[in-house]
């Protein structure tokens, strides 16, 4: 059956956060006391993860899935769960959201079981790369990006804007897409917990698009999903392609598709909710498949509108719509 929420949104696709460990700090993805990291008995197995995987595509024939973290690529046995999940659901699309620092070690695997990447990356600059994450690891994630454009492995850059920090390299960034030929898609930075400064830091489409048009035209090409395509010209020369993910001043909720799952086993049924729904109880001591899926069923209709509905306070009462959650916990 197809999964729907109140609002008869179609629920097809899952996030999975396999661990809350990351090997960087970005400032604004962690709070500046850091977290505190969860118990091991306190996340998800493999084989729960991939429990849950199969129960999803069996009952609700969930097809895509994109794992997350922290830093997906650090779960030990990740190269297992896919080689698992795949044995099952040939057919299932598996992508991952990664900080890029383990695609070297990782890219031939990533190639063989054709799973899709989406590399964050919010600098070109080792400086500005250090001060945002508190790593010095740019090379290898260009290393890692251009292994990936080798391989032909499916590879789209995310990168957060943050004003005063990374706007001014948009050209750069265009650039690099550019040679590359890589989309690099723009996406505004979300007040979630753990970033006090986001007011500080936002930077709009609006704002971005004016800048790119400083140096180039700009043309709309397409939706894809949750992101808008454009396509940038120089006089009348192709340049690239660049999308925006523009969460706060275009919400997409009414088209969301999406379930999240922590690494400790809650669905969250979106980013600006302040509530999980724990899975692990029917999971643990044993697992008890009928009741899961009365509690699936029972627990998408809760899903909220979205920030489209918080939007309206949120800019016309300066109200602060904080999520509960820290991101690296669920993942973006
Ligand atoms: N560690 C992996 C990575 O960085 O890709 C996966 C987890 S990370 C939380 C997923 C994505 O969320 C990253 O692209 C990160 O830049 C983004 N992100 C984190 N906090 C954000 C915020 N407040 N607003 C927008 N994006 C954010
Ligand atoms: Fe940065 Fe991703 Fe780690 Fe957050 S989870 S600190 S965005 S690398």
């Amino acid at each position: 059956m197809v999964l729907k929420d109140s609002f008869g949104r179609e629920i097809d696709y899952i996030r999975i956060s396999l661990t809350d460990r990351c090997n960087l700090r970005c400032f604004y993805c962690m709070p500046e006391e850091g977290v505190k990291l969860f118990k091991r008995e306190e996340i998800l197995s493999l084989e729960e993860i991939e429990f849950l995987i199969n129960f999803f595509y069996k009952y609700f024939s969930i097809k895509k899935i994109r794992f997350t973290g922290g830093e997906p690529l650090l779960r030990r046995g990740f190269e297992n769960l896919v080689i698992e999940i795949k044995k099952n659901i040939p057919e299932i699309d598996i992508n991952i959201t990664t900080n890029g620092i383990l695609i070297k070690e990782k890219v031939n695997f990533l190639k063989e079981y054709g799973i899709k990447v989406n590399l964050s990356l919010d600098t070109l600059n080792r400086e500005k790369f250090k001060k945002i994450t508190g790593f010095d690891f740019l090379d290898e994630i260009i290393e890692g990006i251009d292994l990936c454009i080798k391989l032909k492995v499916p590879l789209k850059i995310n990168t957060v804007m943050l004003k005063g920090i990374n706007d001014e390299e948009i050209f750069d960034l265009i650039e690099f897409s550019r040679e590359k030929e890589l989309i690099v898609r723009f996406i505004e930075y979300m007040p979630l917990s753990g970033n006090d400064n986001w007011k500080k830091f936002f930077i709009s489409k609006k704002e971005i698009m004016e800048k790119i048009k400083e140096k180039y035209n700009i043309f709309y090409q397409e939706k894809e999903k949750i992101a808008e395509n454009y396509i940038l010209y120089d006089d009348k020369k192709f340049v690239t392609k660049v999308g925006f993910i523009s969460t706060i001043t275009e919400p997409f909720c009414d088209f969301c598709s999406r379930l999240r799952i922590t690494s400790d086993g809650k669905i969250v049924l979106c980013l600006f909710d302040k509530t999980g729904y724990d899975l692990k109880e029917f999971l643990r001591p044993r697992i008890r498949e009928k009741k899961l899926f009365d509690f699936i069923l029972k627990t998408v209709k809760l899903k909220p509108e979205g920030f489209v509905a918080l939007k309206k306070t949120f800019f016309d009462k300066g109200e602060n719509v904080e999520s509960f959650f820290v991101m690296r916990k669920i993942g973006g």
